[in-house]
């Protein structure tokens, strides 16, 4: 826009609502820009309100594309969990077989065993 005063005098297009007016009012502030022959205030500006709109759902993406990806991470660890918890009782019937062939001599191995039987039945 030019300096001239009648570009001063152009004031904003933008219908801004405030309270209950279902009409709302031109906003009237100073205009700044002028896009496709309407003319605007900084703050009404369509192409930085585009760019600022822009940025906003890119950043909101973003964030859900970090929560999908925590949420994904989230779901193997418990669906592994899952899996584990449900080897426990043939693993903790495994190691007392084993334990029960090999006897309990004292060797680390053997003692280890008793001692981890005894955990996994919260007796230690
Ligand atoms: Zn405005």
């Amino acid at each position: 826009m030019t300096d001239t005063p009648q570009a001063i005098k152009k004031t904003c297009c933008k219908r801004v609502f405030h309270g209950r007016s279902f009409t709302g009012h031109p906003c009237g502030k100073p205009a700044k820009i002028e896009h496709d022959g309407k003319t605007y205030c900084g703050i009404h500006d369509p192409v930085r309100l585009k760019e600022r709109n822009d940025a906003k759902v890119a950043s909101e993406r973003a964030h859900w594309a970090r929560q999908r990806e925590q949420n994904e991470r989230a779901m193997v660890i418990v669906t592994e969990n899952e899996r584990r918890l449900a080897l426990f009782d043939e693993m903790l019937e495994t190691l007392k077989l084993a334990s029960s062939i090999i006897g309990h001599p004292d060797d680390a191995v053997s003692q280890s065993i008793v001692e981890l039987i005894a955990k996994a039945e919260g007796k230690s």
